[in-house]
């Protein structure tokens, strides 16, 4: 049993954040055992780690982010995304083939990671199975809670970052069976998108998810380019969503589609029916993609979402500044479009950040009792002349903070040592 003293901050659902002023949480066997005003007489015994003061927040989830892509980040954002794939992506993603140069990039990518109080996150790694099973194997080691894919590409893509059908799902199958045994970061399926895929690859995908009960993590609809060439390529489709459907890639664990900014009434439907879980990636989509997820929209239409960075579209794997981006962008959006799209609030985009990462990593992202104890204490941001309320303390680390705020984090209750 531990006890941490401290303001204590989480979301209850999208429009409710709670705050627990100068409280104390009890933690058992890395989870949370409830919350108290004070030191309940059942634990007097226990020794309390006083963070008095600081705010404890629930630590954050990234659901769209490419590792490789942590080289390339800052760079080549006055391109769109067809020619900043071209350009910088693919070039970059083809040097995994180099196990050395890999290992050093997603070193460097899972410290930042952690020192930014990211536990939890999807991973697009590149089509290389060697380079993938190493990154899949820091995050295990680091205690992550992660899904990571090996990426399938096989049509539409340069010759030296492109695959056969058969090399493409072996390798994936391979990757698969490495992986699927780890406690904490386990495989999930992750063809690039619909331009690069073949059906007949989407296909054996299907036969794979189901072989192996593995999910699905995709950019779904993330632009009219992308959405335009999903429908030329898979012409007996209606939509993008629907090709996964369709091909049995949806009904084997999470299914999760980064960006969704451009969905069809038949793509809400689909990924609804499926439990599946929209990223919106504020950042990158303002950079590369030039569109604006309806977050309120599909809330309302009981769409799960959760954030991403998107790493390298967005320049830092900062989930808070997600958070605060996420905000602005809504504002932007609501300014040019009105009524259809109203703005969301802090508590909303905070909610995104953490609990609502919990339809795709159960027990995290909250306080309530049994949730996991992923944790991150911050700092009093405070100014001399005024106090800051715990919200507005986040609030503002989350527009101007970053790591050196986050005094301690703690993974399933243990201390890690790469905060504080
Ligand atoms: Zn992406």
């Amino acid at each position: 049993m531990e006890l941490y003293k401290a303001n204590i901050l989480y979301s209850r659902s999208f429009d409710e954040m709670v705050v627990f002023n100068d409280s104390c949480i009890a933690v058992e066997d890395g989870k949370v055992e409830g919350i108290y005003e004070s030191v309940p007489d059942k634990f007097k015994n226990v020794k309390v780690n006083d963070y008095s003061g600081k705010t404890i927040i629930p630590a954050f989830s990234d659901l769209h982010v490419h590792a490789p892509q942590y080289e390339q980040r800052g760079m080549g954002m006055d391109l769109l995304l067809e020619d900043w794939l071209n350009t910088y992506t693919f070039p970059e993603e083809a040097k995994y083939k180099d196990i050395d140069y890999a290992k050093a990039v997603y070193d460097r990518f899972s410290d930042d990671l952690v020192k930014n109080g990211t536990f939890h996150a999807v991973c697009f790694a590149t089509i290389h199975r060697e380079a993938t099973e190493y990154l899949v194997k820091n995050l295990e080691e680091r205690g992550i809670r992660s899904f990571v894919g090996k990426v399938n590409m096989d049509t539409s893509s340069p010759s030296f970052l492109c695959e056969t059908i058969s090399e493409s799902l072996t390798e994936t199958e391979a990757f698969i069976e490495h992986t699927a045994c780890n406690r904490f970061s386990k495989p999930i399926l992750m063809p690039r998108f619909t331009p690069v895929c073949s059906q007949r690859l989407l296909e054996g995908l299907g036969k794979l998810g189901r072989k192996y009960h593995v999910g699905l993590h995709t950019h779904l609809v993330e632009s009219i380019w992308e959405e335009e060439t999903a429908r030329k390529l898979f012409p007996s489709f209606s939509c993008d969503t629907e090709v996964y459907e369709a091909l049995g890639l949806m009904d084997n664990g999470p299914v999760i589609g980064a960006h969704f900014i451009f969905p069809s009434e038949n793509d809400i439907r689909i990924l609804k029916k499926h439990g599946g879980c929209a990223v919106h990636c504020p950042e990158a989509t303002v950079n590369v993609i030039a569109g604006i997820m309806r977050v309120s929209y599909l809330h309302e239409r009981g769409i799960n979402l959760a954030i991403g960075t998107d790493v390298g579209a967005a320049p830092s794997v900062k989930v808070y500044r997600q958070i605060a981006e996420a905000v602005r962008l809504s504002k932007i959006k609501n300014f040019y479009e009105g009524e259809g799209s109203p703005s969301i609030s802090f508590e909303n985009a905070f909610y995104m950040a953490t609990k609502g990462a919990s339809s795709v990593f159960e027990n995290t992202g909250s306080f309530d009792k049994g949730c996991d104890f992923d944790a991150l204490v911050i700092d009093d941001l405070s100014d001399e002349q005024r106090r800051l309320t715990p919200q507005q303390n986040i609030e503002r680390f989350c527009y101007c903070g970053d790591e050196r705020d986050i005094c301690a984090g703690f993974i399933r209750g243990k201390k890690n040592n790469l905060q504080g």
